[in-house]
């Protein structure tokens, strides 16, 4: 064995040797004195190329001595069947062609200065890896396309302003036995159809188009480090915000992680089934960090560049997870944007919620949005504008949201409304609105008009942001919950100890009332609308599948606030008043109405705003433990929603005044 080991590295050097010496003169190395000096490679060339008669590797990486390129039989395991050097050529670029088919041969490129190994990456462009994402692969991508891939494509999407997005975490919605899926934790087992919870409520995908739901938010499912995939027979859970390959599926939810073919084909045949369906497909990505620093990709490519440092020339910490990337560098910036425009046009990708957006510089982003654009109008980016930490890139030109104007059709997370619904996250038994602490009315009229301009909200009077940031509607995404922190249920279980479970279902309600009926575009967290429970945990993002499954016998036991769920969303889609395009708009239609009792919210959207088949309607949030008379304008209203009840064509007519029961939303019309 020892012998034929020894005879197989001397033909690899044998090879080496030869290649090495008919190559032709190769570049120089240059010295940089700063990164900005590193030259920026403009070509869209650094994925690996592959044709049956051959295969082209590039890498970008201006300050290696030597770079080697191994090719494997296999994605783990010793089985090293050839190792090249690569020729450096201008602008910091190596390039190997190999000629032959290399088709489903294992790689990993090696760069070495001074001598020394950096370790082995797949690259940063890989678009297959092994298990573990240890090793590229070779990959004809026109091979991994479900049948009839071309043929279905993306939902049309006219306008921002029609999404409900549902968040939810591939491995939560069918890994509870209560699901009836059998693709369990698996890309496959979001889209299986026809499943059935014990009553014979539906489950997974049928679910979610019984609510009503438009776009599907994917926590993360590029290749994540945390979760071993040689160890799936063991339950492992992670949100999966450690990023390692960001241009490949996540392993553990396919069916064969060792097969770098089967999670591509897999993720595919799931945004296939979702598009058939009309549910359009968002992906969580996290370019702010990685989940290594020294060992990971980018910096066994070229090292440091990909990342901020402080002015001591440590990793500046933004992410608060040890490091944060430098999108303003160009070569990172190029990779941000090449990387969404991959996954947008390989994979039909929809929209890309940006983690820890304002990380990122405004310039990276308001590229990205122009050429997503370029492949189709209604592909959405959104994200978080807050940071983990203090960055060393100046607050002006970071994507936070005291910028959101200077950044284009790019939505942001309204924390604002957030916490003024339910109460701060940092602090789990403060209350909001919907659980009856006074104070919050001005905010939760900021998250109706969408943190837009409104002549009739004092701004001073908000919880956090004290100006109307959004430029439009479309550009808020309101919400009261999501992965993070306590699920809504939990937090007002934990902030209410006093009140009676009637009444937390109440709120529970009210609290999404809000959001669905406010000008923003509305965010649920997946399984909310059946008061998910994490069992009071709030950071569950490495615990049990125990605290993040969704249990579908959930939506049995609480299935009269998936019915109300269900009807806000149905009549949010039916009536365009509730989702205008401009702030304009708003600002002409939408009228608070005078109320005299705290706790007590009441708007009119008058003249059939935006088109709406309702001439005026009337919404009204009181968060009292008692009735709320509202005096009503001229002429008979038709009540459309009272307490749990939503009647689209109206329950009753009224006039004069109304009486709102305690913690509820009331929704009346006039044709
Ligand atoms: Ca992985």
């Amino acid at each position: 064995m020892l012998l034929l080991k020894i005879q197989k590295l001397g033909v690899i050097f044998m090879m080496s040797f030869l290649f090495g010496l008919f190559s032709c003169s190769e570049e120089e190395k240059v010295e940089y004195r700063s990164f900005d000096e590193y030259p920026v490679y403009s070509h869209n060339d650094l994925w690996t190329s592959y044709t049956s008669k051959s295969t082209t590797f590039r890498i970008w990486s201006p300050t290696a001595d030597d770079i080697r390129l191994n090719i494997y039989s296999h994605g783990h395991g010793e089985n090293l069947l050839e190792s090249y050097p690569m020729k450096r050529e201008p602008k910091g670029i190596w390039r190997l062609k190999l000629k032959g088919d290399y088709k489903n041969k294992y790689y990993t490129f090696e760069v070495s200065i001074d001598g020394k190994s950096l370790g082995e990456t797949p690259g940063i462009y890989a678009q297959a890896v092994g298990v573990n994402g240890k090793r590229a692969m070779v990959i004809d991508m026109q091979n991994t396309n479900p049948e009839g891939w071309e043929d279905t494509p993306r939902p049309v999407q006219k306008s921002y302003n029609d999404i409900i997005l549902y968040e939810l975490h591939v491995r939560d919605m069918s890994i509870h036995a209560s699901s009836g899926i059998k693709n369990k934790g698996k890309y496959l087992g979001l889209v299986e159809c026809g499943t059935l919870n014990n009553s014979g409520y539906s489950t997974g995908i049928d679910h979610m188009k019984e609510l009503g739901i438009t776009h599907v938010h994917l926590l993360p499912v590029f290749d994540y480090h945390t979760v071993d995939e040689t160890q799936l027979e063991k339950p492992q859970f992670n949100w999966g915000y450690d990023p390692h390959n960001y241009n490949v599926p996540e392993g553990s939810y396919s069916t064969d992680p060792y097969n770098a073919q089967v999670r591509i084909k897999e993720f595919k045949e799931m945004v296939k089934k979702l598009h058939e369906n009309k549910i359009r497909v968002i992906m969580d990505v996290v370019y702010n960090h990685t989940f290594y620093t020294e060992k990971s990709n980018f910096n066994r490519e070229v090292p440091g560049y990909y990342y901020r440092q402080t002015e001591t020339g440590e990793w500046s910490n933004a992410s608060g997870c040890g490091n944060e990337t430098a999108s303003e560098r160009p070569m990172m910036r190029k990779f941000i944007i090449e990387s969404c425009k991959y996954w947008a046009t390989e994979y039909k990708i929809d929209g890309f919620r940006f983690d820890l957006m304002g990380i990122h510089d405004i310039e990276t982003l308001n590229l990205l949005r122009a050429e997503l654009k370029t492949i189709d109008s209604g592909i959405l980016i959104y994200g978080e504008g807050w940071t983990g930490g203090s960055s060393p890139l100046p607050d002006s030109v970071r994507a936070l949201k005291e910028n959101a104007k200077k950044l284009d059709d790019i939505a942001l997370f309204s924390d604002d409304i957030r916490d003024a619904i339910k109460g701060s996250v940092f602090e789990s038994k403060s209350r909001g609105f919907a659980s009856g602490k006074p104070g919050n009315e001005e905010t939760i009229k900021f998250g109706v008009v969408a943190s837009t301009n409104h002549p009739q909200i004092d701004y001073s009077k908000a919880n956090y942001s004290k100006i109307p940031w959004a430029e439009k509607p479309s550009q808020t995404i309101g919400y009261v919950s999501c992965h993070d922190n306590n699920t809504l249920f939990d937090k007002l279980m934990i902030s209410c100890p006093d009140f009676p479970i009637e009444d937390i279902k109440k709120m529970h309600k009210l609290a999404n009332a809000i959001v669905l009926t406010s000008q923003s575009i509305p965010f649920l967290h997946a399984g909310v609308e059946m008061m998910r429970t994490k069992g009071g945990e709030h950071n569950s993002y490495n615990m049990p599948d125990d605290i993040n499954q969704i249990d579908w016998s959930w939506k049995t036991q609480n299935n009269d606030i998936f019915q109300y769920y269900k009807g806000l969303i149905s009549l949010r889609k039916n009536h365009p008043a509730f989702h205008m395009p401009s702030q304009e708009m708003i600002a002409k239609h939408l009228q608070f109405m005078e109320v005299n009792k705290p706790n007590v919210v009441a708007f009119s959207i008058n003249d059939n705003a935006n088109g709406d088949s309702w001439k005026n309607i009337i919404v009204v949030y009181n968060s009292m433990e008692e009735g709320y008379v509202l005096k009503l304008p001229e002429g008979e209203w038709q009540v459309a929603v009272r307490d749990s009840w939503i009647v689209e064509d109206g329950m009753e007519g009224v006039s004069k005044t109304v009486m709102v029961p305690p913690l509820s939303m009331m929704v009346l019309f006039q044709k």
